[in-house]
């Protein structure tokens, strides 16, 4: 099988394109090479013989289409998105033209392609989304696939519109479609300007560690690698039409994830003082959500998926990572100033 990866030079859309091409599947990386981009994301497979590049970008349809007669794929795994919360309250306007536009010309450059190719019904087009959707819920309860959406910032917003459009293609034009809904994502090759490489990279530096508001937000961790293992259960498995929530059933407030990491690293690179001690709460973030979870119950039972890992065995994996491939991230932080913006995130 062929699958064209948006997105695929960013966090998750690496673990799915190694992962993928792992597995025996011929993958094409579509990828605008964007700020959150890293091309060394994917170079434990760039030389595979199962692996194409193409940099372009979502919002431009003339590119698409011309993607989709040279590579002629069976299927798209659709992840491209602008996908920090924090910049779409800063400038929501690029997170309307990628993820709403951008999803919109994706979408009519599968159909004009599926509908060339005689609309072959092991076509999928699976949209990668966020259980950020669904808003935000008081301390007990889990997001399920009925939950109605109700997205409190402009990234989640973004998303529910991209998500209606993929349901709206299937309902409207018969395009084969899957959607996923997942909860927060870590692990290795993770941009260093979300919480937990923040929070791993400002320890080592010996900056403040910083958690919004009092640290009680809670968040369902997925280990990055079981995201994308879930991702291609999907695309095989899943039911056309439907939506998939995946979860990894690690609900943690952010104030015992970031504690968690301190542990982590007093036991790995013990400093002076325990880390812990360079946690530093900062103004909450405006229409900050309280708490997602998720009840992985459609993806459990009719796929047979679970997550693989606890939050506790990810994150040092995770840090073990970071420890170990400064070559990695030290550009990073160079080359985006990133580590300026670490203060507010
Ligand atoms: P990311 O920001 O790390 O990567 C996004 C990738 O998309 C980058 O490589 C970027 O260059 C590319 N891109 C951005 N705009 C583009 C455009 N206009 N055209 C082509 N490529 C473009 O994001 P991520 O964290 O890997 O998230 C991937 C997907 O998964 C997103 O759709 C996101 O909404 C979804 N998701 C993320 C999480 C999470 O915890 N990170 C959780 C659930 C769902």
């Amino acid at each position: 099988m062929k699958i064209l990866v948006t997105g695929g030079a960013g966090f998750i859309g690496s673990a799915v394109v190694r992962l993928a091409i792992s597995r025996g599947y011929e993958v094409v990386n579509l990828d605008a090479l964007t700020y959150a981009a890293c091309l060394e994301n994917v170079a434990p497979v760039a030389d595979s013989p199962l692996y194409a590049f193409e940099k372009a970008d979502i919002r431009d349809a003339d590119a698409l289409a011309a993607i989709f007669a040279r590579h002629k794929p069976d299927a798209v795994m659709h992840l491209a998105a602008e996908s920090h919360v924090d910049r779409s309250i800063d400038g929501p306007g690029a997170f309307i033209e990628t993820n709403v536009m951008g999803t919109y010309n994706l979408l009519q450059a599968a159909r004009a392609y599926w509908e060339a190719e005689g609309r072959p019904e092991s076509f999928c087009f699976h949209h990668i989304s966020t259980d950020e959707v669904y808003g935000s819920l008081g301390p007990t309860g889990q997001f399920t696939e009925e939950t109605p959406y109700a997205p409190n910032s402009p990234y989640s917003a973004s998303k529910a519109g991209s998500d209606h459009l993929v349901r709206a293609w299937h309902e409207t034009y018969g395009l084969p479609v899957v959607l996923t809904n997942c909860s927060n994502n870590y692990g290795p090759y993770h941009f260093p300007e979300k919480l937990i490489p923040v929070v791993i990279l400002n320890a080592l530096a010996g900056k403040p560690l910083p958690i919004y508001g009092d640290g009680s937000n809670v968040r369902d961790w997925l280990f990055v690698e079981d995201h994308a293992d879930a991702l291609l259960l999907v695309l095989e498995k899943g039911i056309l039409g439907r939506s998939y929530n995946i979860g990894g059933e690690n609900e943690r407030s952010n104030l015992e994830l970031v504690q968690t990491i301190c542990t982590i690293l007093d036991t790995l690179r013990p400093g002076d003082a325990p880390y812990a001690e360079q946690i530093t709460f900062v103004t909450d973030r405006p229409g900050h959500d309280a708490r997602y979870a998720i009840d992985p119950t459609r993806i459990r039972e009719e796929l047979g998926w679970r997550p693989s890992v606890t939050v506790e065995e990810g994150l040092e994996r995770t840090v073990c990572w970071y420890l170990e491939n400064e070559d990695w991230w030290r550009p990073l932080l160079e080359r985006h100033g990133v580590g300026e913006r670490l203060g507010k995130a």
